[in-house]
């Protein structure tokens, strides 16, 4: 068999470490047999999906030293690579389904599924669809389609019996067909699901082992089921352990940094962070921590993957960025990668107009910038609060700031100014004495420095989210409780009461 694995991210938000830790595990198996490694844009989740974010995996990866053999970029012979560009297939395989009986259009609208969930909650039944229109007849399929009612497809899954499979990391998995939905396949738009679309190009791209991350195995039942219904053969399924936070859940960027982007221009080693989410999922031997991606190729033993989530323990990054620094970066090569990094003239250039006006002599140029290039602010309690704000009402304020500009698609300087005056309105604090003076503590770790806004438009979304984060975590983060409720106020817009 030849070895052809993909990843198939969904451009819906920044590049994710997650994204280059499953992508690293295909890249390596894939060399390890000499097979092909695909790239699949999966964006069929059309409100959430855009360009730029596509761009953005493709410049993470490249950045990671992440190449794939074929994609929506460097063509191939299984394209196109963007499922929006192959939605005819979905719906074909769609309506296939539905010829063999294994499929079926389902009527229910949206107040119909809401009552049903509301009766599976009350009832204890795990599935909220009742499957009420798994059985209609010819005609009274005709007569509600002749009446104009829009419909969606479903899986006609077994009532019986169990999904049984090898996971070649997990070994074999049982799971009760009854436990599993009649998965919606298309959707009203005519635009397929993820688990459709999914399995219908891994096998028309003939891939061979399905290489993901181990929150995706309450799907792989309805992809097995789905191979089963199409007469096709299954591919060999491999969940990777996830990555976990430091309170053991799922790494989330609400807690964690998790692009890598923010990697990349915090000054990290695109060679120690590869490296360091091998580690995550795999052990060499000899417990070997440090070594290349050609080292891991070459010995790669699916064995040898881990079956349990792993910590993205930053701590561990730095001390294996630092190694790799010292043993993979000559002395004489340092100021070229630091030149890479930060200090090149296009970079450079940028923070002139902030500091022209601003220094008297050249030798305050870094004092005034330093926060462009530093990444631990030292920052305190006492450092951040401004006179007339308690530290949980900062917390909150420094939280909306994030939902306020995730909301906006856009964290530049420019939609952070109406954001903070917003703020300052919600929360009934006064913008020039407690915001500006909060926020240029908060990303600076100073009361005075360049212009905040401009400031952040260079520092760039990532860092100044995660600056935000940490902000808030020194001030005493915010309990799950607590966040819920200051979301409710915050959707509102009337945070006096949360604080
Ligand atoms: N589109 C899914 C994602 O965002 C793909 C999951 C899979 O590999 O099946 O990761």
């Amino acid at each position: 068999m030849s070895v052809r694995v993909r990843i198939a991210p969904s451009p819906t938000g920044d590049p994710h470490v997650g994204t280059a830790y499953i992508a690293l595990f295909n890249l390596i198996f894939a060399r390890h047999f000499q097979g092909k490694f695909i790239l699949r844009i999966e964006d069929t989740d059309q409100s959430r999906s855009r360009p730029e974010y596509e761009t953005n995996i493709f410049k993470a990866l490249h950045w990671c030293g992440i190449e794939w053999d074929e994609g929506p970029d460097v063509g191939g012979p299984f394209g196109p690579y963007r499922q929006s560009e192959r939605t005819d297939l979905y719906r074909k395989h769609a309506f296939e389904l539905i010829e063999k009986g294994k499929a079926y259009k389902c009527f229910a609208t949206p107040k119909e599924l809401s009552d049903m969930r509301e009766t599976a909650a009350v009832e204890g039944r795990r599935i909220g669809y009742d499957r009420r229109y798994r059985d209609l007849t010819q005609e009274e399929i005709k007569e509600r389609e002749d009446a104009g009612q829009s419909y969606v497809v479903r899986l006609k899954m077994p009532l019986t019996g169990e999904c049984v499979y090898e996971d070649a990391v997990k070994g074999r998995i049982t799971c009760p067909w009854a436990d599993v939905d009649d998965q919606v396949l298309l959707k009203s738009d005519g635009f397929p699901t993820y688990h459709l679309a999914n399995v219908v190009d891994d096998r028309l791209m003939k891939i061979s082992h399905v290489i993901r991350g181990d929150e995706w195995m309450t799907s792989t039942p309805k992809h097995i089921y789905l191979y089963e219904a199409f007469e096709w053969e299954a591919p060999i399924f491999m969940h990777m352990p996830l990555l976990l936070g430091k309170d053991g859940k799922k790494l989330s960027k609400r807690k964690n940094p998790t692009s890598i982007f923010y990697f990349r221009d915090s000054g990290y080693l695109p060679e120690a962070l590869v490296n360091f989410l091998t580690l995550m999922g795999y052990s060499m031997q000899g417990e070997q921590e440090k070594y290349s991606l050609d080292e891991i190729i070459q010995s790669f033993d699916a064995k040898r993957i881990g079956v349990s989530g792993a910590f993205f323990d930053v701590q561990k990054l730095e001390w294996l960025n630092q190694k790799t620094l010292i043993e993979s970066i000559p002395e004489d090569k340092l100021w070229e990668r630091l030149q890479e990094w930060r200090f090149n003239p296009a970079f450079m250039q940028t923070l002139m107009p902030l500091a022209h006006t601003r220094i008297k002599t050249f030798g305050e140029f870094m004092q005034l910038c330093d926060f462009f290039f530093i990444n631990d602010l030292k920052l305190t309690p006492e450092k951040l609060l401004p006179k007339d704000l308690v530290a949980e009402t900062a917390a909150n304020i420094l939280q909306c700031v994030i939902w306020n500009l995730d909301a906006k698609e856009d964290w530049s300087g420019t939609a952070l100014e109406p954001a903070l005056h917003e703020i300052a309105e919600v929360f009934g604090v006064h913008f020039k004495k407690a915001l500006i003076p909060l926020l240029f503590a908060t990303i600076m770790g100073k009361q005075r420095g360049p212009p905040l806004f401009d400031s952040v438009t260079l520092l760039g979304k990532e860092r100044t989210r995660v600056r935000l984060m940490q902000a808030i975590e020194l001030l005493g983060s915010i309990s799950n409780k607590k966040m819920d409720r200051l979301k409710k106020c915050w959707e509102k817009r009337d945070c006096r009461e949360a604080i």
